[in-house]
C-alpha cells in the first residue's frame, strides 16, 4: 500500500461510514479514501435475511467483544458483536428498519447548540434515505438508496401478536416509522428483493467505481495522525496493513465512522480523551476531553417465550433437510423463509401512565429462540423480546494498553439504575398479560420462559441477572453536545482539534426508543450535507400521535 493524499479519509465502512463515502463522493469534487478493517462480504449467510444469527457469530464477520463482567447481571460478559465487513453492523444486524420516536429528536435539540436535530430537522433525512416498498408519503421516502419492505405476516402467530395487543387495550398501528409508534402492528426491514440491503448494498457499491472514491479493505486504522501543538489539526491517519503501518494523508478532513466500541478506543488510542486514563497507559495528549467513551448505552432486552399448541411455528424449518429446502428456495426464486428476517410483527407500549411516548420495545417471533441463534426451545414455540428503550444505566469504553489490536473494556452497567429494573419488570408482567388474551388461546402453551415459577420482584429480577441479552445497540460513547463532556459539536467535530470528526452511533446523546441502523443512516445522511456545506433540507412539520390519556393511564 502506498502512501497517499485524500480530501477526506473515512474510517470504517459501516452503517454511517457507507453513506459519507457515497455522498462525499458523489459531485466528483473531493477525492475520498474508505478505510473498512474487515473485507468484502461474499458470504449467503449475509444476504440471506433468515441466516443473520450466523454472520453476527462469525468473528471473520464481526469483532467479537464481550463486555467486563456485568456488576449488576450476575457478573456476566454480554457478548458484543459488531461488523467487520463492508456495511458494518447492517450486514451482520437483525434488519429491523425501525426510526425512533419523534420525541427522541426533540429531546436531543433541546441541548445547548443542538437545535438541528429536532424530529422535523431529522424527518427529512430518513426520507431522502429511503425507499419503502409499500411507496412514500409525509413520514416515508421513495426515492432513495436504502430499500424498506414490510413484513408479510402470513404467519398467523404474528397477527395473533397484534389481535392480542388489541384485545389487551393497546391501539393497532398500521406503521410504527410513520405517525404512529405506539401501538403494536407489522414491522419494517432492510429486505429488498428477498435480499439483506446493507448500507454495503445500497450505499457503497453504487458509489464503488466513481474515480475519486478509493475503498481500502483489511487495514486497521491504529491512530490518527496530527499537526501543530497548541491547536493540532488532523492531517491523516497510520494504518496496520499486511503487517506493516502506512501513514495516509487527508487534506479536509479524518471521519471516525468505527461505530460506538471502536470510536472512542481510536479517539484515545490518537490523544484524545480523559488525561488520566491516557497518561496511565503512556498515551500523549492531543486534547483532554474526558466524555471519550464514557456515556455508553444500550438496550437490554429479555425473551417472554411460550410454547406453541399447533405445529405451525419456524421450529420444523430448523431440521437441517427444511433448512436446505428454505435455502434452495432462496437462492432460486428470494422467496420464502430465506427472504425475512422473521421479524415481521412488534411495536412499542408505554410501561406505566405519565409517560408521553412508549418506553418498551417488542419484536414478536415465531420460534422459541435466543436472537443469536442458541438455546433454541425443543418443541414448537413463540417469543416476543421486550426491553426498556430509555434505560438510564450509562457504561463505558477504556482502553486495556494503548495498541490498536487490543480489544478495549467494555462496561455496559446494565440493569445498574432501580429505574431499569422496575422497567423490565414490568416488561416482563405487560407482556404476560399480552399473551394471556384471547387471540392466543388456540395456540398458548406452557410458558417457556421466565416460567410460571418467577413472578414476585425477586424473581423477575433474579431471571434478568442470569438470561438478559443485549439488543446490540451501543451508543453514546462519543455524544454531541457543547458541555464539558461532550465529545463533538452538533456536526461531529471533535471539540479542542481541528479536521476530525466522528459519525457514527456514538455520537448520539440518548439512545433513541428503537433500532439503531435507521437513525444511525439518516444522521450519517444529514451530516453529509454539513461537511459538503450544503443548505440543509428544510424541516417538516408531521403530526405525531400522542395519547391524550398518556399522563393518566398506561394504555
Ligand atoms: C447483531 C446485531 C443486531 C442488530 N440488529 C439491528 C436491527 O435489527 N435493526 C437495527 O436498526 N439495528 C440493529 N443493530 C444495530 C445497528 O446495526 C448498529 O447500531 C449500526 O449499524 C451502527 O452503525 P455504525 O456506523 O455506528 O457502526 P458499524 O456499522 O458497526 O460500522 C463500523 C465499521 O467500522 C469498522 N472499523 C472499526 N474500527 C476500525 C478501524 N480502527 N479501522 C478500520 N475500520 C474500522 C468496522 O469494521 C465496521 O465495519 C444490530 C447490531 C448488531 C451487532
Amino acid at each position: 500500500m502506498r502512501a497517499q493524499t485524500f480530501d477526506y479519509i473515512i474510517v470504517g465502512a459501516g452503517s454511517a461510514g457507507c453513506v459519507l463515502a457515497n455522498r462525499l463522493s458523489e459531485d466528483g469534487a473531493a477525492t475520498v479514501l474508505l478505510i473498512e478493517a474487515g473485507a468484502r462480504d461474499h458470504s449467503l449467510f449475509i444476504h440471506m435475511p433468515s441466516a443473520l444469527s450466523y454472520p453476527m457469530a462469525n468473528p471473520k464477520f464481526s469483532w467479537q467483544y464481550v463486555s467486563e463482567p456485568e456488576p449488576f447481571m450476575d457478573g456476566r460478559r454480554i457478548h458484543c458483536p459488531r461488523g467487520r465487513v463492508i456495511g458494518g453492523s447492517s450486514s451482520i444486524n437483525g434488519m429491523v428498519y425501525i426510526r425512533g420516536h419523534a420525541l427522541d429528536y426533540d429531546g436531543w435539540a433541546q441541548a445547548p447548540g443542538m437545535d438541528q436535530w429536532s424530529y422535523a430537522d431529522c424527518l427529512p433525512y430518513f426520507r431522502k434515505a429511503e425507499t419503502r416498498a409499500k411507496g412514500g408519503d409525509l413520514y416515508r421516502g421513495d426515492s432513495g438508496p436504502l430499500h424498506v419492505s414490510t413484513g408479510a405476516c402470513h404467519n398467523p402467530l404474528y397477527r395473533a401478536f397484534i389481535d392480542a395487543g388489541r384485545q389487551a387495550g393497546y391501539p393497532y398501528t398500521e406503521d410504527m416509522n410513520g405517525y404512529q409508534q405506539e401501538g403494536l402492528g407489522p414491522m419494517d426491514m432492510t429486505v429488498h428483493r428477498g435480499r439483506r440491503w446493507s448500507t454495503a448494498m445500497a450505499y457503497l457499491r453504487p458509489a464503488w467505481g466513481r474515480k475519486n472514491l478509493t475503498v481500502q479493505l483489511r487495514c486497521l486504522v491504529s491512530r490518527v495522525l496530527f499537526e501543530g501543538e497548541q491547536s493540532p489539526r488532523a492531517v491523516g491517519v497510520e494504518v496496520l496493513h499486511q503487517g506493516q503501518l502506512v501513514q495516509l494523508r487527508a487534506n479536509r478532513e479524518v471521519i471516525l465512522s468505527g461505530g460506538a466500541i471502536n470510536s472512542p478506543q481510536l479517539l484515545k488510542l490518537s490523544g484524545i480523551g480523559p488525561p488520566d486514563e491516557l497518561q496511565a497507559l503512556g498515551i500523549g495528549l492531543r486534547s483532554a476531553l474526558p466524555g471519550v467513551g464514557e456515556n455508553l448505552q444500550d438496550h437490554l432486552e429479555t425473551y417472554v417465550q411460550y410454547q406453541c399448541t399447533q405445529p405451525i411455528t419456524l421450529f420444523s424449518a430448523l431440521k437441517p433437510l427444511n433448512k436446505l429446502k428454505i435455502g434452495l428456495q432462496w437462492l432460486l426464486f428470494g422467496r420464502g423463509l430465506g427472504a425475512t428476517n422473521h421479524f415481521e410483527s412488534g411495536g412499542f407500549i408505554r410501561s406505566q401512565a405519565g409517560l408521553s411516548q412508549p418506553d418498551l420495545q417488542y419484536h414478536f417471533l415465531p420460534l422459541a429462540v435466543r436472537y443469536d441463534g442458541k438455546s433454541p426451545a425443543s418443541c414448537h414455540g413463540f417469543q416476543a423480546h421486550v426491553g426498556p428503550m430509555r434505560p438510564t444505566s450509562r457504561g463505558h469504553v477504556r482502553l486495556r494498553d494503548a495498541r490498536a489490536t487490543t480489544p478495549p473494556r467494555i462496561l455496559f452497567n446494565y440493569m445498574g439504575s432501580a429505574e431499569d429494573r422496575r422497567d423490565m419488570r414490568a416488561a416482563v408482567r405487560l407482556t404476560r398479560e399480552i399473551f394471556r388474551q384471547a387471540a392466543f388461546d388456540a395456540f398458548r402453551g406452557t410458558e417457556l420462559s421466565p416460567g410460571a415459577a418467577v413472578q414476585s420482584d425477586d424473581d423477575i429480577d433474579a431471571h434478568i441477572r442470569a438470561n438478559a441479552e443485549t439488543a446490540y445497540h451501543p451508543s453514546g460513547s462519543c455524544r454531541m453536545g457543547s458541555d464539558e463532556m461532550a465529545v463533538t459539536d452538533a456536526v461531529g467535530r471533535v471539540h479542542g482539534v481541528h479536521a476530525l470528526r466522528v459519525v457514527d452511533a456514538s455520537i448520539m446523546p440518548q439512545v433513541v426508543s428503537g433500532n439503531l441502523n435507521a437513525p444511525t443512516i439518516m444522521m450519517a445522511e444529514k451530516i453529509a450535507d454539513a461537511i459538503r456545506g450544503r443548505v440543509p433540507l428544510p424541516p417538516i412539520s408531521a403530526p405525531v400521535f400522542a395519547d391524550p390519556n398518556a399522563m393518566s393511564a398506561q394504555r
